[in-house]
């Protein structure tokens, strides 16, 4: 039996920052105890911005983020901005910069730096981080009655591990994430420990996750990186755009243009009957008139040119001859000649929208985050405190709420997990 004052179960971005925030608002008054199942922490984190780590960023804002109730992060957002979340890492250790599309990184570039300086500031300010420790279930003790009178128990929390030691506690801060990419930690298991406390959770679903299509078009690509415009739609109606890099594959699309739909592909298919597809805009550099128009004036210049290098130049080849062939349904080997305007109008069309039918997303394993999760009309925003058990917190990833590809879920993990930490250390001082 182990007591403590406050317990974190989950030691990844959330737990991490809620027991430094716990830790250093008690100063040494309130024990904080950061429980983990794996034997190492941080293997999520490690593998973050591609070993990089993308931690806030400068956008960061309501907008950004999804889930039955996305306005339920606003105060915490407004209490931990992105400068605010880049002046605690400078606190601990590591000062942050930004690129042009308000991305921060660590300035050394590593993500194993940010996961060494949360875990010797947390050291540093007393945490004991007991790894291994894999919590499979949570006892809330009652108030004894003492003539009628509730008693209310020091330490009302018991969690019990897989192996039977039990931590008791008296303020419990629930960050176990979710169950995206389960080779690096990912479970549902905290969704299950808070489901047998009284919180109910959402559908699960995967999200930053690569679309899977229907195969000939993204086939015969694979492996060509573009820049263009990715529009999903539903029922043929444009639901969300994003502008950068799209990746064939043999599945369907990747990079990060197809990994910031995912999430809406996943919910979409979900709620299904619906027909989904992607269209891509290969060439936005121009409106459809004046590109067809300049296809025209192409077709006159470029005597002689044969469908396999009409476009190449203005276009990535392959991807220049996929979309002629598409367009037009004419042999790449045939002499293009004289484009009429109604011809000129269908290859711009192809240029600009070539639709690929949506089958579905990649699975867990791919995924980077959660979509979905514990309902957040049981917590209140501000505190992160459970409207339904005193002293029970929550923060992070379990929670319903995920974010836009570009740091803004690892902003998500720090600031809540700083306002859950706070909130709880906060309460026993009164
Ligand atoms: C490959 C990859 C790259 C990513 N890159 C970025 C990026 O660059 N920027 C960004 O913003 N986001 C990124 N993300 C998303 C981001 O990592 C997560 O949103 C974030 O880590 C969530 O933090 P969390 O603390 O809520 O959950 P987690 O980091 O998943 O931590 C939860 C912890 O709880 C532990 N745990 C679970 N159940 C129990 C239990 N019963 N008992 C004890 N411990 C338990 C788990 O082992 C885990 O260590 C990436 C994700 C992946 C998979």
């Amino acid at each position: 039996m182990i007591d403590c004052d406050i317990a974190v179960v989950g030691a990844g971005a959330a737990g991490h920052a809620a027991a430094i925030a716990a830790a250093r608002l008690s100063a040494g008054r309130h024990s904080v105890l950061l429980l983990e199942r794996a034997d190492r922490v941080g293997r999520k984190l490690l593998a973050t911005g591609g070993g990089t780590c993308n931690l806030t960023n400068l956008h960061v804002s309501v907008e950004r983020y999804h889930g039955a109730d996305p306005g339920f992060v606003s105060p915490v957002l407004h209490t931990w901005s992105a400068g605010a979340v880049m002046d605690f890492f400078d606190e601990i250790g590591v000062p942050c910069r930004t690129e042009p599309d308000g991305r921060a990184y660590p300035c050394g570039a590593q993500a194993s730096a940010v996961q060494d300086a949360l875990r010797l500031e947390a050291q540093r300010r007393g945490v004991v981080t007991l790894s291994g420790f894999d919590v499979g279930d949570v006892r809330v003790r009652d108030p004894i009655l003492l003539e009628d009178t509730p008693l209310y128990v020091k330490r009302p929390f018991e969690l019990v591990a897989g192996d039977g030691r039990v931590v008791r506690t008296s303020r419990l801060i629930v960050a176990t994430g979710g169950p995206a990419a389960p080779q690096l930690g990912g479970s549902d298991t905290g969704h299950r420990l808070l489901g047998s406390l009284g919180h109910v959770s959402t559908q699960l679903l995967p999200a930053i996750v690569q679309i899977t299509t229907e195969k000939p078009f993204v086939k015969s690509l694979s492996g060509i990186r573009v820049q263009g415009v990715a529009t999903l739609l539903r029922n043929g109606n444009p639901v969300r755009s994003e502008q950068g890099e799209i990746l064939f594959a043999d599945y369907g699309l990747s990079g990060p243009v197809s990994l910031q739909l995912g999430g809406m592909v996943s919910r979409a298919i979900d709620t299904g009957g619906e027909v989904l597809e992607i269209s891509i805009n290969f060439f936005p550099e121009m409106d459809r008139a004046t590109l067809t128009n300049w296809l025209i004036r192409r077709a006159e210049r470029l005597t002689g040119v044969t469908g396999m290098d009409f476009l190449s130049g203005a276009l990535n080849k392959r991807v220049g001859q996929a979309v002629f062939k598409a367009g037009l349904g004419q042999k790449l080997t045939d002499p293009v000649g004289v484009l009429d305007p109604a011809t000129a109008t269908r290859l711009a069309n192809a240029i600009q929208d070539t639709r690929i039918r949506v089958t579905g997303v990649q699975g867990w394993r791919e995924a980077q985050v959660t979509a979905g999760g514990v309902e957040v009309s049981g917590f209140e925003p501000e505190s992160l405190e459970s409207r339904i058990i005193p002293g029970l917190y929550t923060c992070g990833e379990v929670l319903d709420v995920d974010g836009d590809c570009g740091g803004y879920n690892l902003h998500w993990a720090w600031a809540s997990g700083l306002v859950a930490g706070n909130s709880a250390a906060r309460s026993l001082e009164a």
